[in-house]
């Protein structure tokens, strides 16, 4: 820990993806930074961890490549990012005959895919009953509309729920049910789809225009490319910040630390604490929880070829979505091993191991009995993902970093809740700091 003789520049507090963004432009502009870190690794909410020589995200997420901020700053190359396909496979239970995925088992899998970007698949994709016709074509004028209009058009459109939108749009209740609805609740991590229709628009057009990807070494090693560009030393693990003001902070060990400008670069609610300000911070009392809980198996057997997203459309289970994560990116597992990931939205009452069980059982109906064969490796519980974005919690809207003379916010809250979120609003409280410098 630097003495006080050789204060930083600033002081940021936390080294989730925002932290570690300000920090990166501050030394790009030759400027020293101090990264305090409440936890014992950097990342945040996005990191990955190695159990048995498979990566397991920290809940499954994906990098969209074509979120404007993640071009800018991240190495895309050097994080040898593999991308799925531009669809999803919709599992839907009435349906019994016809199934249309390549999978290895009896699956009732449907395929919604963008017929443009899947050549190959074209007739499969115009003729999959997972979706209306009319539905459809609402997709196709929607994407178009999206490409046609620019990320702040949409940041600045009226904001109402994600489901009141796509009923205005003209969504049927199929629709809804069987691929918006498991698709965005996968996203936004809340069943209601209470989220700012600004979200689901800037998803959509991100979806559009680019693929979903994973780097080779995990989401975690989006943090570790920012961290090495940042002087070595500079971020400080397992040092919790207690108090924060504008001219330094108080470590849980009482030691004060000074810098001109600090961060606060700490997730929303943890945030809310160190600012005092629960309501302005913190949503309004009595938000929705963004919750889930992320599992994963190992099986030698893949029980599909599809590099894609799995939806649950039956409206039925406790599954929101799975993929089979080393078939987009084979590094996640050894040799000869597959890497499941099984997606639920919220927080299950079963311990571990019956959620586990009922898991493979809701599964059993999708892929067959192969299912059972399958090796649990770990689940994680993740009881605040995003910020409550919805209308009603003040929506989604680019925040002003500057708090006070000195005291600069970031995280994915002061943006879209999102990796984009997180590094833009990162690089904005940077530029902040480095115009306030004398
Ligand atoms: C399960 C899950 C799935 C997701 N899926 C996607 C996805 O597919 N695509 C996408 O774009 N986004 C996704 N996200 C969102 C994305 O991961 C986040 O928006 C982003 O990582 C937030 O970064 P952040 O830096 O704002 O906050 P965080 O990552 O939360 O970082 C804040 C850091 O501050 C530290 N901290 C807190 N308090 C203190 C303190 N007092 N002192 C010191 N340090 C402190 C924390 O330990 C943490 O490391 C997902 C998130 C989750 C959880």
């Amino acid at each position: 820990m630097p003495s006080s003789s050789d204060a930083p520049a600033a002081i940021i507090v936390g080294a989730g993806l925002a932290g570690l963004a300000a920090a990166r432009e501050l030394a790009a502009h030759g400027q020293t930074c101090l990264v305090l870190e409440a936890s014992d690794g950097i990342g945040g909410r996005a990191r990955t961890d190695v159990v048995d020589g498979f990566l397991l995200d920290r809940g499954f997420q994906v990098l969209l490549t074509a979120y404007p901020e993640a071009r800018r700053v991240l190495d895309f190359a050097t994080l040898e990012l593999r991308t799925f396909d531009p669809g999803s496979l919709v599992f839907l239970e009435k349906v019994a005959s016809s199934a249309t995925s390549r999978t290895s088992s009896p699956a009732k899998l449907h395929l919604l895919a963008d017929p443009w970007r899947m050549k190959d698949r074209m007739a499969e994709i115009a003729f999959s009953s997972a979706l209306p016709m009319g539905d459809k074509l609402r997709i196709r004028t929607l994407r178009e509309r999206l490409q046609a209009t620019n990320v702040e058009e949409i940041l600045a459109a009226p904001e109402h729920t994600t489901a009141e939108r796509l009923a205005t749009l003209g969504f049927s209740p199929a629709a809804i049910q069987q691929f918006f609805g498991p698709f965005y609740r996968g996203i936004f991590l809340e069943r209601e789809l209470a989220t700012s229709s600004r979200m689901l628009e800037f998803v959509f057009k991100m979806f559009s225009e680019g693929d979903a990807a994973l780097p080779a070494r995990g989401t975690g090693a989006m943090a570790s490319q920012l961290a090495a560009q940042i002087a070595p030393g500079a971020i400080h693990l397992n040092t919790p910040v207690q108090h924060v003001e504008p001219s330094g902070v108080r470590l849980a060990d009482g030691t004060i630390l000074t810098a001109p400008s600090v961060i606060v670069a700490a997730d929303q609610p943890h945030a809310a604490r160190l600012l005092g300000d629960a309501a302005h911070y913190g949503g309004p009392t009595g938000q929705l929880q963004r919750a889930t809980t992320c599992l994963y198996f190992a099986t030698s057997q893949a029980p599909l070829l599809d590099r894609m997203l799995v939806l649950n459309g039956s409206g039925t289970g406790l599954v929101n979505n799975m993929c089979v994560v080393s078939q987009i990116q084979p590094t996640y597992s050894p040799a000869g091993q597959h890497l499941i990931s099984v997606s639920l939205v919220g927080v299950s009452a079963q311990d571990e191991a019956a959620l586990a069980a009922t898991v493979l059982e809701e599964l059993c109906g999708w892929f067959g009995e192969g299912v059972r064969d399958w090796r649990y490796l770990r689940s994680y519980v993740i009881p605040f993902c995003l910020p409550d974005q919805s209308p009603e919690a003040g929506g989604v809207a680019a925040r002003d970093p500057r708090l006070a003379k000195g005291l600069y916010i970031c995280g994915d809250y002061c943006d879209t809740a999102s990796i984009n979120g997180a590094l833009l609003s990162g690089r904005r409280a940077a530029e902040a700091v480095l115009a306030d410098l004398p």
